[in-house]
């Protein structure tokens, strides 16, 4: 009797034990997974990264040159690229960086060339992209952007271009709507207008004989991209934009993205599908009727690595944003 009832007991005991387990086990998931999510969405900041603070490139060093193929060079400091061909007259920049950057960067255009510059193109309307306009084009050069992107310069003007450029500053007098291509020396560019993306009036460019594109921030390798859907910019039209590029390139293409060094095609598309993981997860949540806030605590951007957070948006941002622009419809 007394033996029945001491193996009872011991089971009994060992029941108990389990169930301590498994409850102190789920709490300390539990715990582990707020404590995460509290990590991770702590920032209230947008910008996962300032890139011209958060990249290396102390005030003085020299900007890095690097040639690409053909006669085309890209020419980066504190995150920032600025693409140069080198024509038989003059040079063409895709980008002018914004200072504090601009000396380094010019430093590195004599490294390539002495010619003037004679074309600027810009991708898109924001000032570390453009904000360099009035320092490289000072001997006359003609700026080119999208019609949209020369419109967003001209509204931008009084609150964020004239302060930094006390000088004045040169718009693009240059502008199209959807394609444009032009000839420097041998090599043939083509500018095409990427729609509702990062920012409107976004441009990428192709140097066709060198095999080379420049994204702009239409692609943003190791990090979240920004999208500016106070403007009307979505995730479905960045990722349409991804693919636009994608179809324009092939397996040499050489990729330079709006910040970052050069990458190839199968890059962009391993970005792609893990934006596209992103805005899937999302879109499934919205179309639950989930509210923003429960969506966030499900984590959609798990699956984005950690160590890609050099340039663009926070994780929490993005999430926001993809909830907020996705389109049902596609
Ligand atoms: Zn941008």
């Amino acid at each position: 009797m007394s033996t029945f009832s001491t193996t009872a007991e011991l089971e009994a005991r060992a029941r108990i034990s389990l169930r301590w387990l498994l409850l102190a086990c789920a709490a300390l998931v539990a715990v582990g997974y707020v404590t995460f999510i509290f990590w991770l969405y702590g920032s209230n900041d947008m910008l996962a990264n300032r890139h011209s603070d958060g990249i290396p490139g102390a005030p003085g060093s020299p900007a890095v040159v690097h040639h690409l193929r053909g006669d085309v060079f890209v020419v980066s400091d504190r995150g920032m690229n600025v693409t140069v061909a080198a024509g038989r007259s003059g040079l063409l920049l895709v980008d002018t960086a914004e200072p504090p950057a601009l000396e380094a960067l010019d430093k590195g255009l004599d490294r390539i060339s002495s010619l003037p510059v004679r074309f600027i193109v810009n991708t898109h309307a924001h000032h570390d992209h453009m904000g360099g306009n009035a320092f490289f084009a000072r001997d006359g050069a003609d700026i080119i952007a999208t019609k949209a992107a020369a419109d967003l310069m001209r509204a931008d003007l009084g609150e964020l271009v004239a302060p930094r450029n006390p000088a004045g500053f040169p718009l693009p007098n240059i502008t199209f709507e959807d394609s444009y291509e032009l000839r420097l020396g041998d090599e043939t560019v083509q500018i095409v207008h990427i729609p509702d993306a990062h920012s409107p009036g976004d441009a990428v460019i192709r140097f066709v004989n060198a095999n080379v594109i420049v994204t702009g921030d239409a692609f943003v390798d190791e990090g979240l991209p920004y999208i500016a859907d106070d403007l009307g910019m979505t995730i479905d039209g960045y990722l349409r934009g991804m693919l636009t590029i994608a179809d324009m390139s092939d397996d040499e293409t050489i990729l330079v993205p709006g910040h970052g060094p050069a990458v190839d095609r199968g890059r962009l598309l391993e970005t792609y599908d893990r934006l596209k993981r992103i805005r899937d997860t999302v879109a499934f949540w919205k179309g639950l009727g989930v509210p923003q806030k429960f969506m966030l605590a499900t984590y959609p951007t798990f699956a984005w690595p950690l160590r890609w957070h050099k340039y663009g948006v926070s994780q929490k941002w993005f999430a926001k944003v993809v909830y907020r622009t996705v389109e049902f419809s596609d």
